[in-house]
């Protein structure tokens, strides 16, 4: 048996106003003096001196790098500050993006990171895989494990409704997910891991059994999302690949995105693609379909803003964006008409 690798978060920290623990947490892990924070463009409706506030009583001085969006360019930017600066640990304040290019351009310059979400769109806020955009390959890629995850569950309460919903779109996929991993072992004599498979689908079954209560928007509900997250980011961390966390439906996502320049997100485009994995998995993909109509995640193309044909198009071409991940549409993949029978009957496309 070979050696296997788990990086994991050392302190997650979740609650309401947890963000002014901040100062206190770096203080904890020995980072002294200076710290970047790659922000987003809107920051959760912070202001730079409302952070700067927060580490002045520890004598921490602040340097800011705003990431508009998750480029590779982004990232080189990001590192030549870190160069510049020398920073004792980089935060990442902002979206699933902004965590993105913090994870990597820290994992590159060799510093930890910590994440601190202002909404809880997809499982990257705690994962160590970062997904960016100008690469060869569409798909997510190993950056590092947060060294820890600072859930401010008021801040990402005050995120749009459609975020929350596009992480739970994103929990949801696990379901198919996890099933395409099954597959890929018994089919292929892939690495499977149990505890990182029930990690992925505990969350899973979490989001769809809160459902109707998500949509409520209360701290309570926030934090059913943000924790289910978490536990997927975790569970890749375990597995040692996001294999737990994305299936086919996940690369539906991909390959709808390099086809059409939408603007609907990661999960919500995951949700719908799980719909239609699980149709082909003869699983229950009623139930999923259910679930993200409850939750009030996009369920077909017209509620994604996508084409039709696009969806198809998708469809055909999923074995193809990792094809040394086995999935249910197989080896082959499947053709255009079978496609269109499997988004037609999933009710995706009409
Ligand atoms: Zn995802």
């Amino acid at each position: 048996m070979h050696a296997h690798y788990m990086q994991l978060p050392r302190e997650v920290i979740i609650g309401t106003k947890v963000l002014e623990k901040l100062g206190q947490i770096c203080e904890k892990f020995g980072f002294h003096e200076k710290v970047l924070v790659i922000r987003g463009t809107k920051m959760g409706g912070l202001h730079e001196k409302e952070i700067d506030h927060i580490f002045d009583q520890y004598s921490i001085s602040t340097y800011y790098f705003t990431s508009k969006n998750s480029t590779i360019e982004s990232v080189r930017s990001a590192e030549e500050i870190i160069a510049e600066k020398s920073p004792s640990v980089v935060i990442g304040l902002g979206g699933g993006k902004v965590i993105d290019v913090a994870k990597l351009s820290s994992a590159n310059r060799k510093l930890h990171f910590i994440s601190v979400p202002t909404a809880a769109s997809h499982d990257g806020i705690a994962s160590s895989q970062a997904s960016i955009k100008g690469l060869e390959k569409p798909y997510s890629l190993g950056g590092q494990a947060p060294i820890a995850i600072l859930a401010d569950i008021s801040l990402i309460s005050k995120s749009p409704y459609r975020l929350l919903a596009s992480g739970c779109g994103d929990v949801v996929a696990k379901y198919t997910a996890v099933h395409d991993w099954k597959l890929g072992y018994r089919v292929k004599g892939e690495y499977y891991g149990d505890y990182a498979a029930e990690l992925a689908l505990m969350s899973s079954r979490l989001v769809m059994k809160n459902a109707a209560v998500i949509k409520s928007v209360s701290e309570e509900a926030v934090r059913t999302v943000v924790e289910a997250l978490i536990s997927c980011g975790v569970a890749i961390s375990i597995a040692g690949s996001s294999r737990p966390c994305s299936g086919s439906e996940h690369m539906f996502s991909h390959a709808l995105s390099m086809i059409t320049s939408n603007t609907s997100l990661h999960g919500e485009q995951c949700g719908v693609g799980a719909i239609m994995s699980a149709y082909l998995q003869k699983a229950n993909w009623r139930l999923v379909k259910n679930v993200l109509k409850k939750i009030g995640a996009p369920t077909n193309a017209s509620q994604l803003r996508v084409e039709e044909k696009h969806i198809v198009k998708a469809l055909t071409m999923i074995h193809q964006i990792r094809p040394e991940r086995y999935t249910v549409f197989g080896d082959k993949g499947i053709t255009a008409r079978q496609a269109e029978r499997l988004a037609k009957r999933s009710g995706v496309i009409s």
